[in-house]
């Protein structure tokens, strides 16, 4: 296989810099279990600031967070609403049901995003024969839905409906801070609806991996027990945890870089005949485009790019996500949408 010089298939791709791997070298650490790993607490307690919560707990991966907030709020048969192309619904093995047995019921949202009418049409009137509906999940910023980030005016109205019928609020915050770096909103601001939230350090924040799950003290108690029962609980973890530090300090500003060059991407793109984007709809650095009209499918596109040493996610049938990050600079951006556009005039040649 050629070596992949370009790499957009996803901001999980990034590697730990060598100032990352410097502080995580030199971390201070403890037994996280007993609270005394220095680093975890402190990385604990930047993101409770941060995001204005309570408390917090250090998980290894974003889906263990999901999974364990849907354990917190519901029991056997409760159903969680979010919109249809969640990851929770989609991308976690079918994680809900497994562990806290729960129904999700998807919402035909727009881009990822529902309104609060379509919230409240699908929240089932209590009886005997229903589900109980339990919970809210909403994904900040969307992924599947093309990186959206949910208006915190949505977000609020949604949280109304959502406490008017005694639901608790969730925020899977894989990347949240792509929302507040795009949107100008604070993190604070967009954190107070949720009972739960959290966000990702091995996104687009360059961590090897590791999640902050956030609440209140009674939620993150509950919290830690699951991470107990799954295996989930560390020891000197701050070895990882620094690398959230300096990932906190060093690469939440520099979201922005990655979201203007997923937009100069999304335009060399467009100018590509025969694919289909929508470039106004590149909110922060997810890319989605269509190559139904080049005659190929995504999975053929996306190998023959390989051989260009580039790679971008084949993502359905004729649909593909290119996603920026901090290991992909603007030329080989440029080079990249060259290389697709190589491969489709190749591909109409033949
Ligand atoms: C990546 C992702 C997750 C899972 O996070 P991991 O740390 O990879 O387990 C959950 N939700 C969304 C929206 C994601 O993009």
């Amino acid at each position: 296989m050629t070596e992949i010089r370009i790499e957009l298939h996803s901001d999980t791709q990034t590697r730990p810099t060598p100032g990352m791997r410097k502080a995580m070298a030199e971390a201070v650490v403890g037994d996280e279990q007993k609270g005394e790993d220095p680093s975890v607490n402190r990385l604990l307690d930047m993101s409770r600031e941060l995001f204005g919560k309570e408390d917090a707990v250090f998980l290894p991966s974003g889906t263990m967070c999901n999974q364990i907030s849907l354990m917190v709020h519901c029991r056997p048969g409760d159903e969680v609403l979010t919109d249809r192309t969640a990851h929770i619904l989609n991308l976690e093995g079918g994680g809900a049901a497994v562990f806290a047995g729960s129904l999700v019921r998807p919402i035909d949202g727009d881009h990822g995003v529902f309104t609060a009418q379509q919230l409240e049409q699908n929240i089932r009137a209590v009886r005997r024969h229903t589900p109980r509906p339990r919970l809210v999940a909403i994904e900040q910023t969307s992924n599947l839905g093309g990186g959206t980030v949910w208006p915190l005016e949505t977000i609020r109205e949604v949280e109304a409906v959502a406490r008017k019928h005694g639901l608790a609020m969730h925020m899977d915050g894989a990347r949240v801070l792509n929302a507040v770096v795009a949107s100008n909103v604070s993190a604070a601001d967009f954190g107070a609806p949720f009972d739960t939230m959290w966000l990702d350090l091995s996104k687009g924040l360059g961590c090897p991996f590791g999640a902050v799950l956030l609440g209140s003290k009674d939620v993150i108690e509950q919290a830690w027990q699951w991470k107990q029962r799954m295996g989930g609980a560390m020891r000197q973890s701050g070895v990882i945890a620094a690398a959230g530090i300096y990932a906190l300090e060093n690469n939440v500003s520099r979201l922005a870089e990655d979201h203007a060059n997923a937009k100069f991407f999304a335009e060399r793109v467009a100018e590509i005949p025969g694919i289909a984007i929508d470039v106004n709809r590149v909110e922060t650095n997810l890319v989605f485009f269509d190559v139904a009209k080049t005659g190929l499918s995504a999975g053929q596109v996306h190998d023959r790019l390989l051989e260009h040493g580039v790679r971008i996610g084949a993502s359905s049938g004729t649909g593909m996500r290119a996603v920026t990050h901090l290991d992909v600079s603007r030329a080989q951006l440029a080079e990249a949408a060259a290389a697709l556009s190589t491969v489709l005039v190749e591909a109409a040649a033949a």
